[in-house]
């Protein structure tokens, strides 16, 4: 058994003890049978969740309408979830109820690929009902059951495919991709909060382009918010140079640089896709910046604007655009400021060394020192740039 398994295997046979089955189930047992890193241990068990919640100390309700009961252990915590079924589907999304079992069969059943639904018990012994083990050594993704039902069921696992096959780099079994083609449209029923988060995975994954390629040949990106009509853009992306990607905010400036967006249009683009404020801001501020570093044309105070998600959020996607990027890197490293507050005197100082700054002119005075210290015109100490505001100073009142 991996660790991850070793130190959760104390619940399972507690469960056991009771007289209860509980086993290992989805992404992990998929991951570790893969030698992939193991994220969330997640267990499935006959018990009800009032009848786990008896059984441990210190549990949390995380879900307990859907049958998940969190039990904090001091080595970790595990989302322990009742055998369930998702029988009534409505409108092509998730189920509007569930139904507790008492069987592992019908569990797995419900599960949407073959590989996300194995069973491991405590020995380390596996449950396979549909080949998953077959199809993780093949690196197929395959629905369980019959594909056409399964997706018409909950359309939102057609995303789960392609994100699958990005982060997996499994191939899609043909007569489930078939399907994907034939529901496509279904994918409008789900909740865009939900298509954007498979859809951030599935573009943060190394092997992107495969299920880039799949979203695209599918047709499924036509039912994405801004998406429709816009193939040649997509593809585009499939030339990038394989890069994982840390940070949502990257996946978000790429395609938006794709689309070709005016700045302007970044907001209501992103704000369809229920990006966060954070992630829109990021975008905004940075997509002008990386037009400049691809055209070769950035400068010091390009750079600057920027800010501090340069390195974290735009220079990974410049990477994958094949830009060099150790140049740039090693230019932002080299401005003598990276933010206001490294100025070395605030608005402050400013108004007390020049009684006549205030108001809009105090900003804008503020911003000149910005430009002429980013620029390297002014040394970023407070006697340089007092001296800058008053030379400037009295040359517009030479002026006026
Ligand atoms: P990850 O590594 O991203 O956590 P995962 O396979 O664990 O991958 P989860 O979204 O955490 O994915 O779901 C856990 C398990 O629940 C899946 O492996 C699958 O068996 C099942 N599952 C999740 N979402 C669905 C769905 N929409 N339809 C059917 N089964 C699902
Ligand atoms: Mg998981």
């Amino acid at each position: 058994l991996p660790a991850e398994f070793e130190a959760a295997a104390p619940v399972l046979r507690r469960l056991n003890d009771a007289g209860y089955e509980a086993y290992f189930v989805g992404g992990a047992v998929r991951d570790a049978l893969l030698h992939d890193r193991i994220h969330d241990v997640d267990i499935a068990t006959s018990a009800y969740p009032a009848e786990v919640k008896a059984l441990f100390k210190r549990t949390v309700d995380t879900g307990i309408q859907h049958g998940t009961v969190t039990v904090l252990q001091p080595q970790g915590q595990y989302e322990v979830t009742t055998f369930r079924t998702e029988s009534t589907y409505q409108d092509y999304r998730r189920p509007d109820h569930v139904t507790f079992v008492r069987s592992l069969r019908e569990d797995l059943q419900r599960r949407d690929f073959t590989v996300n639904a194995l069973a491991m018990d405590h020995t380390g012994q596996i449950t396979d009902l549909f080949d998953g083990l077959g199809d993780l050594q093949r690196h197929l993704l395959r629905a369980v059951g019959k594909p056409e039902e399964r997706f018409h069921e909950d359309a939102l696992r057609m995303m789960r495919a392609v994100r699958f096959q990005s982060q997996l780099s499994f191939t899609i079994e043909p007569a489930t991709e078939a399907a994907i083609r034939h529901h496509h449209q279904l994918l409008e029923k789900i909740a865009v909060e939900r298509i954007n988060m498979e859809f951030v995975k599935m573009m943060a994954a190394q092997d992107r382009a495969s299920g880039l390629k799949t979203f695209i040949d599918t047709q499924l990106y036509a039912a994405c918010p801004g998406l429709a009509g816009q193939q040649t853009a997509l593809t585009s992306m499939l030339a990038d140079v394989p890069h994982r990607l840390a940070e949502s905010g990257s996946v978000w400036l790429r395609l938006v640089f794709a689309l070709g967006l005016a700045e302007n249009a970044v907001g209501p683009f992103l704000r369809a896709w229920k990006t966060t404020n954070t992630e829109r801001r990021q975008a905004a501020r940075l997509l002008p910046v990386l037009a400049k570093i691809q055209a070769g044309t950035a400068g010091a105070w390009d750079l600057y604007q920027a800010g501090p998600e340069f390195d974290s959020v735009l220079l990974p996607v410049a990477a994958q655009l094949g830009i060099a990027v150790d140049q740039w890197q090693e230019r932002y490293a080299a401005l003598p400021i990276h933010q206001a507050h490294d100025l070395a005197v605030d608005g402050r100082t400013v108004m007390q060394a020049a009684p006549a700054l205030r108001g809009p002119a105090l900003g804008q005075a503020m911003t000149a020192m910005t430009q002429a210290v980013v620029a390297g015109q002014a040394a970023n100490t407070p006697a340089a740039l007092l001296a800058y505001i008053q030379k400037t100073q009295q040359t517009k009142d030479g002026q006026s």
